[in-house]
């Protein structure tokens, strides 16, 4: 047995066995859906913290894969980026089966509810596996968790609620010790750097390096780079006046984050492009019929309140890798719920992860689709710290000097980042414009 003891006194034991459950198996997702067919079961509570574990493993990986980001150059920083998609790929399924697990959780009864949520927040709270920094990884099941009981004004309920609110401000704690070490190094907006080394943080990679040695060393085959003539017939950002900005969210919409961003936009009066993920918000069956899903009220809230909704496949499948029915299906699935949502539907659509050859632009001429992909890539999926998350969007942005940014709205990153962003960014002169439902840049008035 290893015993570690990080700068922040957390004792933490590793067992060999745990790290190998630790790597993220499909077969954990599995369960989850089967558990939630005996929803209060004792098991459950195993069944969610097992997919906490994975998500945590998924977590750590990104954090290992970029740790030395600032290095990493041509072809290593695209073998970096195709493992990390492919980590954040694992993940997304993992992660939406476990909020929908957590929301049904929340609605059961207090007595099936809580000795279940009590487990796991236990698990959260005070396993020994579970290292100090570690802790950032739980904010959005957390977050999900609190958003699912926001109604309850029961007595428990609110026993479990204030039980939440204190680890989520154990998770601020964390993240504001971590933020305030980075800014210490590399200064901030009107801080000058400072110096030293990030202590924790540093401690915390080399804890994971140990932990996960392979990571970084088997890289999958990056994705090919899509042809000049490809490139040509898509919308970036690069051709954009200088100063303009256009804000682009993925992966949503999410039950948490997605109103979050949509109100700082408003705040800021800025316009902005949603891509969604068509399974996020509905299905359609062979004959086109088309069933909303709950969260398609959010896709249409997005609409009402004035901004672009994009396709973003149906399943947020590697699409250069599909060819035929199955590509047409991604593409086409999505295409028809959107226009099941009153004004939602647009020409946008976003590969997941850039990924297509001449073969996926072919696909979406049937739908009159247009790609657009992006030009500064925030890594918010990928990166713990607001602060850093921040200072590699500025530096794209001083090289780029226009374009469309990279966020996602299913975390809490973007969110976090984006007020000092946008402040920042408006006060050199920058200006954030729209994308109107045909692609054509909507710029705002001077
Ligand atoms: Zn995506």
């Amino acid at each position: 047995m290893l015993i570690l003891v990080l700068a922040g006194g957390v004792v933490w034991r590793g067992l060999a066995k745990r790290h190998r459950r630790a790597a993220l198996a499909p077969a954990a997702a599995t369960t989850l859906a089967e558990s939630m067919a005996h929803p209060g079961h004792p098991d459950e509570a195993e069944t969610i913290i097992e997919a906490l574990r994975s998500d945590l493993a998924v977590h750590r990986k990104l954090i290992l894969l970029f740790a030395d980001e600032a290095d990493l150059r041509g072809p290593a920083r695209d073998a970096a980026m195709s493992a990390g998609h492919q980590l954040h790929h694992e993940r997304m399924d993992l992660v939406a089966q476990l909020d929908d697990t957590l929301t049904v959780l929340t609605a059961q009864s207090a007595d099936q509810r809580d000795p279940v949520v009590s487990i796991v927040l236990d698990w959260m709270e005070r396993d020994p596996e579970v290292l100090e920094l570690d802790r950032l990884a739980f904010r959005d099941p957390l977050r999900v968790l609190q958003h699912g009981l926001a109604q309850d004004a029961s007595p428990e309920g609110m026993v479990l609620k204030t039980r939440i609110t204190q680890d989520l401000a154990e998770v601020d704690r964390i993240e504001s010790l971590v933020e305030s070490e980075y800014r210490q190094v590399f200064g901030g907006p009107g801080r000058p750097a400072q110096g030293g080394e990030r202590r924790r943080w540093n401690d915390y990679v080399k804890a994971l390096k140990s932990l996960y040695p392979e990571v970084g060393t088997e890289a999958p085959s990056p994705i090919p780079p899509a042809s000049s003539q490809v490139v040509r017939r898509e919308i970036n950002g690069q051709a954009f006046p200088e100063k303009v900005l256009v804000l682009s969210f993925d992966d949503g919409p999410h039950r948490v984050y997605t109103e979050e961003i949509k109100a700082i936009l408003q705040r800021y009066q800025a316009p902005a492009v949603f891509f969604e993920v068509g399974r996020n918000i509905g299905a359609a069956d062979a004959s086109g019929a088309v069933k909303l899903a709950p969260l398609s009220a959010l896709t249409e809230d997005l609409v009402k309140s004035g901004y672009t909704v994009g396709n973003h496949s149906y399943t947020h499948a590697l699409l250069s890798k599909e060819t035929g029915k199955p590509l047409d299906t991604e593409i086409g699935e999505t295409d028809a719920v959107l226009r099941a949502i009153p004004g939602a539907h647009s020409q946008l659509f976003r590969f997941p992860y850039g990924a297509r050859t001449g073969v996926q632009m072919q696909a979406l001429e049937p739908y009159h689709l247009r790609s657009v992909l992006w030009n500064i890539d925030s890594l918010d999926w990928a990166d713990p710290v607001p602060g850093s998350v921040a200072d590699r969007v500025i530096r794209a942005v001083e090289e780029e000097k226009r374009g469309i940014i990279l966020f996602h709205d299913i975390h809490d990153r973007a969110g976090k980042v984006l007020p000092s962003l946008m402040e920042r960014l408006q006060s050199e002169g920058y200006r954030f414009a729209g994308l109107d439902a045909n692609g054509e840049l909507v710029l705002p008035p001077r």
